[in-house]
Parts: structure tokens; sequence; C-alpha cells
């Protein structure tokens, strides 16, 4: 039977081969004129992957719903207007010494959008438990980053994205605080054209709005951190918002044949075209000049270290031709798919 049967792995390898790059980022020697027209064109085409741009913004409105002191910071949580009447819930950590200090009339803050992973949503980047109580431990693989940020200084704001903690459907959150509404929620986006990624990057870049009208921080000193799928988002944003200065991506960028288009992912990985279009590198390509930090396990199992020093190597290329090649830097380190933060916390201190 076996020579009559078509080898379907040979015929998929076969298929991502032909299918690649439609958007590849141009050969490191071309002329600065067509990297600047692969930039433009690509942006514009990466929206059109993404589905739903440009995003139609209505005034801010913003309400605080909970404000809680802590010994060092201020947690508050906090609802924005999104898009389409979608209100956004967010936690903003603001800490105490530095705004003290500027209301004595020092400098504003320096911010960071923290996006978390899978997992019970914000209160699990944020050191709470899923129902919001203070946690003394159990961080998991999400190491409490956001919390870990703003004890170093920074205002940082979890906005909750579209499938996680407090925007769940009500089935699921019935299920427990783990589980997602990704797959319904994704799969529905698609069946209308949409997609998750990119109602994920519009709420972002709404948190940016959001960030930039606080008075405390400086609007010229936001960054970005997020691991797992909140890196694939904030790779998304920081690739069309210029407003994210700085960002670490962790436990997210690899290539897409050896990520999503290898190993089981959530739904919400999955944007229609791209692939047609790009590699992840060319996404990430685009977030050159600015800084960028990607954090890396070595043992992680499902952004394998293979596709990740291949994407590592061709944005390289990105960075060097933007005459930017110190702005890019990694950290691959002892362990599996989690936040490291042994280099990256204080490589958005001193990039933003
Ligand atoms: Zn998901």
């Amino acid at each position: 039977m076996k020579h009559t049967i078509q080898d379907m792995d040979a015929l998929f390898a076969g298929l991502y081969q032909a299918h690649q790059g439609a958007y590849a980022m141009p050969a490191e020697e071309a002329d600065e004129a067509i990297w600047q027209n692969w930039k433009k064109t690509w942006r514009d085409g990466l929206k059109k992957d993404l589905r739903g741009f440009p995003y139609k913004a209505a005034p801010l409105q913003v309400r605080v719903l909970q404000s809680r002191p802590f010994d060092t910071y201020t947690m508050y949580l906090v609802q924005y207007n999104g898009e389409a009447g979608m209100l956004i819930p967010a936690l903003l950590l603001v800490p105490s010494e530095g705004l003290r200090r500027y209301r004595a009339g020092g400098p504003k803050m320096k911010a960071v959008i923290a996006l978390a992973g899978h997992g019970a949503g914000i209160t699990e980047i944020c050191g709470l438990t899923p129902e919001g109580e203070f946690r003394k431990q159990g961080e998991g693989y999400q190491k409490d980053f956001a919390l870990a940020l703003c004890q170093r200084g920074f205002v940082v704001l979890a906005p909750e994205m579209p499938g996680f903690g407090l925007r769940r459907f009500r089935e699921d959150c019935r299920k427990g605080p783990g589980q997602s509404s990704c797959f319904r929620m994704s799969t529905n986006l698609l069946m209308m054209g949409l997609t998750m990624a990119g109602l994920r990057v519009r709420d972002v870049m709404r948190s940016l709005d959001y960030l930039q009208a606080l008075p405390f921080v400086d609007a010229g000193r936001i960054g970005g951190m997020g691991i797992s799928g909140g890196g694939t988002t904030l790779m998304y944003t920081a690739a069309l918002d210029e407003r994210l200065r700085a960002n670490v991506i962790s436990g997210a960028a690899c290539t897409y044949a050896d990520s999503i288009l290898s190993i089981f992912h959530c739904t919400d990985n999955y944007v229609p075209d791209i692939y047609c279009h790009a590699e992840m590198c060319d996404v990430l390509g685009l977030i050159a000049p600015r800084p960028l930090f990607l954090e890396a396990g070595r043992d992680d199992d499902i952004f394998p270290l293979r596709g990740v020093l291949h994407c590592a190597s061709q944005l390289e290329a990105a960075y060097r031709k933007a005459g930017a090649g110190q702005n890019l830097a990694m950290d691959i380190f002892e362990g599996g798919h989690q936040i490291s933060g042994r280099l990256s916390y204080d490589f958005l201190m001193n990039q933003l």
C-alpha cells in the first residue's frame, strides 16, 4: 500500500515553500529606498491581513472602578472604550515614589503596556489570584512580570485581551479561571472576516491612547512587554504603532513554520493570508530601528529554539540596515515557556 500513499508531510513542506514571502524583507544590500518602500507597503499589507483597520477611535472615556493602595504602589482597575461599543478593563499599577516625585515637580514616569499570555488574564501578571486577592506565591510561567516592572519604577498598564480573564463568554467563566474563550471568539471573528489578532492589536492601540493621556506618564517613553500570546499581540502592535518605543517579546518570536504551523497552538494565532506574505521575522522587521528584546527559553517546546534563532538571524539584517544593530538584543535562558526577566527589565529601563 505504502507506494500508493502520498507523503502529506512532503506535500505541505512544498506548500510552505511555495507560499513564502510576497512582503519578505529586501536583501540587506538593497537600496535604502527599497527598504523604505517595503516598510510602507508591508505595514499596509499587515493591516489588511489583520483585518478591521483603520482603527476608528471615539473620544476616550475612562472609568476608575477600583483603587487599592499597596506598600509601594497603587493598583487601579480601570475601564475605557474600545471599538464598536467594546469596553476594555485594565489594571493600572502606579509606583508611589515616582508619583510623589512627579507631584513635587519631578519628571513624568516611564510606562509599559504588559500583555498576558494564556492563563487567568491580567490578575495573573499583577500578583493577584483570579478572584483579585493579593497572592503571596505561585506566580506561574508569567512570573508576575507586570508587578515586577512596577516595582522597578514603571507605570504599568495591563489591558485584558478579548478571550481572557474578564473578557470571556459566560460558559467559559463557569469552567474556571484558566479557560479561555479564544476558540469560539477567534473562529466567530474569522467567519465574519475579522481576526482575533487584529481585534487585540486595536485594543492595545486604544490602551496606548489611555496611557498617553495620563498626566504623570511621559508619552514619549512608553514601551511594551508580552509573553506567549501576549508577545504575539505585542509583536503585531509594535510593528504598526511607533508609540511603542521599546519592546520585550518573550516566548513568542520564532518562525511560523517551526511554531504556529508545526505545533498545536491556540486558534487566536491564525491570520488568513499572512503566510503568503511574510514570515514572523518580516513582521518583527517593521519594529526596527526601535529597541527590541527577545526572550526565549532554551527548552520552550511550543516556540522551538531552532526557529527562534533563525528568526533572529533574519531580523538582525533589518536592524543593521536601519543602522541600529545595537537596538536588537536577546536572552536565551535555561528553562521552558516562561518569562525570564534577568536582562529584559533592565533593557526596558535603559532604552526608554
Ligand atoms: Zn488563545
